[in-house]
């Protein structure tokens, strides 16, 4: 493959372009009733067809074919020498590189200058906003009277740049970004060209991948061209581009309209470590989430890219959902998206767009009953290995290393009689390390009473622990205010822990770097890991 695609197969006549009918019918029908503008300016987003369709004009006005309404022929010589750029009239310019006045300059004292073979001198002058003032300046003055055997055809990203005083002396066309369709089915032909074998959802994700660029699109098939021999299969597509699989993007916004943020998140960090890219994610999310507002908004009849099944699938869902949460759930994963890539934790601006979204959700989880405290296990009993020499010498006036307090077996001696009334009333002091330890249990319990609870408390951590007062650090303020904002958060994990230890305690939430860890309970918690025992602090 020596030759990119897209210049390879550039469209050689005006029907050959795709997607820019509106534009090209009409310069067909000029250059047929032989009334060609002298300057033109084409606007529009890269890869649309702007230079193409430039480049086609300078050929259809020196066109020698017979059939005028057919012009370019690209049969002739002069169709030839162009397609070949070998064609002295046509002159491109690059604005990027030539901004300078004197090269406007240059321009304008060449213009004079009858065409060496053609009928027309054309002049393309590529990226035009680009120019300086002083270069515009002196363009203007050539378009304001421009010799009869000169075309200028300027092109341009960023149209609000051009002067309108330029912009008045030329004929406007604005060039449209592709449907994924049409530009699948571009690439569709192309594969067909060159004898490719493409597997349909590969196609797909290219196509959508260029995001209405069929350039874009076109040099990515080619980066994913190996030989010719080598089929383009979806998994060495997803590889190259970082793309999640599109099972894990359809799998998160079933989770999402589930209101089951565990299985969401799950499936983003999985995909995430097999190889995904965060940003690029947000940009599936976005293209798939999209699709279904489509499809809710206009029904079945929206022409989309995808297998039969996919649709079903997706109409399946839109059933579900409702416009207003699909919107806000396309605007979350856009901001996604646009945040940059280069932030130390690249996946947060996904994982907070699809947290943020669990706010929407309907109020289907009641506000559970308050539980008996029940089935009460003993505290992690561990036979302490405490010894005096591990210790270390310097006195702690308000740390004591104790052995495991012996109140919870004598209560779960007890339990018929206590299970069922309140917790003693002098709570029994808790280790940091057996809460800890507990983290999961407790995260699993309360799962089961709020499903959205568990991703929270994935963001966060048992940090320190004060008189029986759990503190669970978020690294995140956003994911604090989440905790604060979820009602029945708090009760819920007290409740858990409170039966975990049959004892009474409370958990507070704080930010991680906000907390300041009392230095009693740091050295202790030194101690405990040194240890690998229970050890407590003592009010
Ligand atoms: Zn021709």
């Amino acid at each position: 493959m020596s030759q990119a695609l897209y210049r390879k197969w550039r469209p050689a006549r005006f029907k050959d372009v795709i997607g820019q009918d509106h534009i090209t019918h009409t310069l067909q029908n000029s250059v047929a009733a032989d009334r060609i503008g002298h300057a033109y300016l084409l606007c529009g987003p890269r890869g649309t067809g702007k230079t193409t369709t430039a480049r086609l004009l300078a050929k259809a006005v020196n066109c020698t074919g017979e059939d005028v309404s057919q012009r370019p022929c690209d049969d002739c010589p002069t169709c030839h020498a162009i397609n070949d750029g070998r064609f002295l009239d046509l002159i491109e310019i690059d604005a990027a590189s030539n901004t300078g006045v004197d090269d406007m300059r240059n321009l304008r004292d060449k213009v004079n200058f009858a065409p060496s073979e053609g009928r027309f001198k054309v002049y393309i002058i590529d990226e035009v906003h680009m120019l300086s003032i002083a270069a515009f300046n002196a363009l203007l003055k050539t378009l304001e009277e421009p010799p009869a055997h000169v075309k200028f055809v300027l092109a341009t990203t960023e149209e609000h740049k051009v002067p309108i005083t330029i912009k008045s002396r030329c004929q406007q066309f604005n060039f449209r970004l592709l449907t994924t369709l049409e530009i699948k089915g571009r690439l569709q032909w192309l594969a067909e060209k060159e004898g490719l074998s493409v597997e349909p959802a590969a196609l797909d994700l290219i196509a959508e991948q260029g995001a209405g660029s069929l350039r874009d699109a076109e040099s990515l098939m080619d980066q994913l061209i190996t030989s010719p021999d080598d089929p383009i299969t979806l998994e060495r597509t997803q590889m190259v581009l970082g793309t999640a699989t599109e099972t894990a993007v359809s799998t998160v916004v079933e989770a999402w309209i589930n209101r089951n943020s565990g299985e969401g998140l799950r499936i983003i960090h999985e995909s995430l470590i097999s190889g995904a890219d965060a940003r690029q994610f947000a940009r599936q999310m976005v293209t798939y989430l999209r699709e279904l507002l489509l499809l809710k908004a206009a029904g079945n009849e929206v022409p989309l890219a995808g297998t039969p099944e996919r649709r079903q699938e997706m109409l399946a869902q839109v059933g579900r959902s409702s416009t207003s949460s699909l919107i806000k759930a396309v605007k979350a994963f856009s901001e996604a998206a646009m945040t940059a890539a280069s932030s130390w934790q690249p996946q947060l601006p996904l994982e907070l767009a699809f947290i943020g979204l669990m706010d929407d959700q309907p109020a289907t989880i009641s506000t559970p009953a308050p539980q008996p405290i029940t089935a009460l296990p003993p505290l992690p009993v561990k036979p302490t290995a405490v010894k005096p020499t591990a210790v270390k010498p310097e006195p702690q006036t308000k740390t004591e290393i104790s052995p495991p307090p012996t109140k919870p077996v004598e209560t779960a001696a007890k339990h018929t009689a206590v299970a069922k009334s309140t917790p003693a009333a002098e709570p029994i002091p808790l280790a940091l390390s057996a809460v800890q330890k507990k983290w999961r249990e407790m995260v699993a319990q309360v799962g089961e009473r709020n499903k959205n609870l568990p991703a929270l408390l994935h963001m966060g951590k048992i940090i320190g622990l004060e008189n029986n007062v759990i503190i669970i650090g978020f690294d995140y303020p956003i994911f604090k205010e989440k905790f604060d904002k979820t009602a029945n958060a708090l009760p819920l994990i007290n409740q858990s822990y409170s039966a975990l230890f049959n004892t009474k305690c409370t958990v507070r939430a704080v930010i991680t770097s906000e907390y300041a860890v009392p230095i009693e309970e740091a050295d202790v918690r030194q101690l405990a890991q040194e240890l690998g025992g229970v050890v407590s602090i003592k009010e």
